[in-house]
């Protein structure tokens, strides 16, 4: 079977193998990869990988759908049924794992970082990674939700859900992650305000209703004051890292709360310390979602009540090409791995 394999670092460590498909194991399901998509944790696989344990070669590729070629008998699923890939494999047994919060699991393992992904003709997976998606959803859209939208979902409805009523600023709103955040954010009834750059992500983000800041010409924290009446954001969602984080504290209201989940600019910003004692603001980091969460995005998803936006489809022979597109300045939206058509 075909895969997407990194071999060694760097953008020359990115090849298409031809392998054999990885054997079945007891509780285990074949799956058929139908599609995928592309994450910036690929690229940071791809140049770094450091901290994340794990042996090359190996294939890459965090998230994604298919359809179940084999199966365990008695587990609900039979060939031919759509899944959509959690993108751990978690213990089950760890006391993260029994109170519900997988991605705290000591003994987690992430498709394409510790174990082979899913950029692949085939993968084999525990069921318990595994969670049935409709026949008739969207599959390009599906694919877009295992990394990014489970991100967002945690980040907006976790340790301080987002209601009716409230204010929302989203930093860097282009971002794979940011832009989902926006979505439920929406979805979910609060007031969503969002910062990015350039002309074209400014125009689409006007386009789509919200409030929107040019983080370029403009001072973020005055201008979500000055649109807030002088509150601030309830949820302030940074994803960027440095260049954005001062700016966030100034934006968030009293007792308001930051999540991050990642720190594209740096990892390092002032804390700000006085600003956090005295307004009490809360910071909390995010990494995915729980299966719960995951469960919970799909049925919405199913529902219709978000649609992720697609910025390009690329075949499995040109992965390399799509993590060039995710590192282009004007990209919006997710980028497909198509790997193969849907049985009929
Ligand atoms: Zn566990």
């Amino acid at each position: 079977m075909q895969a997407i394999r990194l071999n060694a670092r760097g953008k020359t460590g990115v090849v298409l193998a031809q392998i054999a498909p990885p054997p079945l194991l007891p509780g285990m399901a074949r799956v058929r990869m139908l599609a995928a998509s592309v994450n910036r944790v690929d690229l940071y696989m791809r140049e770094s990988g450091a901290g994340i344990t794990h042996t090359l070669p190996q294939t890459m590729g965090v998230d994604g759908v298919g359809e179940i070629l084999d199966a365990p008998d008695g587990c609900g699923m039979s060939t031919g049924d759509r899944v959509i890939f959690y993108p751990y494999e978690f213990c089950g047994r760890c006391r993260h794992c029994l109170d519900g919060d997988q991605p705290l699991c000591t003994s987690a393992r992430i498709f394409g970082e510790h174990r082979d992904g899913t950029f692949a003709e085939e993968i084999v997976a525990p069921m318990t990674s595994l969670m049935a998606l409709p026949q008739d959803a969207d599959i390009h859209g599906a694919a877009a939700l295992g990394v990014a939208y489970l991100t967002a979902w945690r980040m907006v409805f976790g340790k301080a859900p987002v209601g009716p009523g409230q204010v929302v600023l989203v930093q860097g709103a282009g971002g794979g992650v940011s832009y989902a955040a926006m979505q439920l954010a929406r979805m979910a009834g609060a007031r969503v305000i969002v910062s990015t750059s350039g002309r074209e992500k400014l125009d689409h983000f006007r386009q789509l209703g919200g409030e929107v800041i040019d983080y370029g010409t403009e001072d973020v924290a005055k201008t979500v004051l000055r649109l807030t009446g002088g509150d601030g954001a309830d949820l302030v969602i940074d994803n960027v890292g440095e260049r954005t984080w001062a700016a966030s504290l100034r934006s968030a209201a009293r007792g308001g709360h930051l999540v991050t989940c990642g720190a594209t600019t740096g990892a390092h910003p002032s804390a700000d310390i006085q600003r956090l004692f005295v307004r009490q603001l809360s910071v909390h980091g995010s990494t995915m979602g729980s299966f719960e969460e995951f469960r919970r995005l799909i049925k919405a998803f199913a529902s219709g009540a978000f649609v992720p936006p697609i910025d390009s489809v690329f075949p499995l022979t040109e992965v390399p090409a799509a993590f060039d597109r995710l590192e282009a300045p004007d990209r919006l939206g997710k980028i497909i791995i198509d790997i193969a058509r849907p049985a009929t």
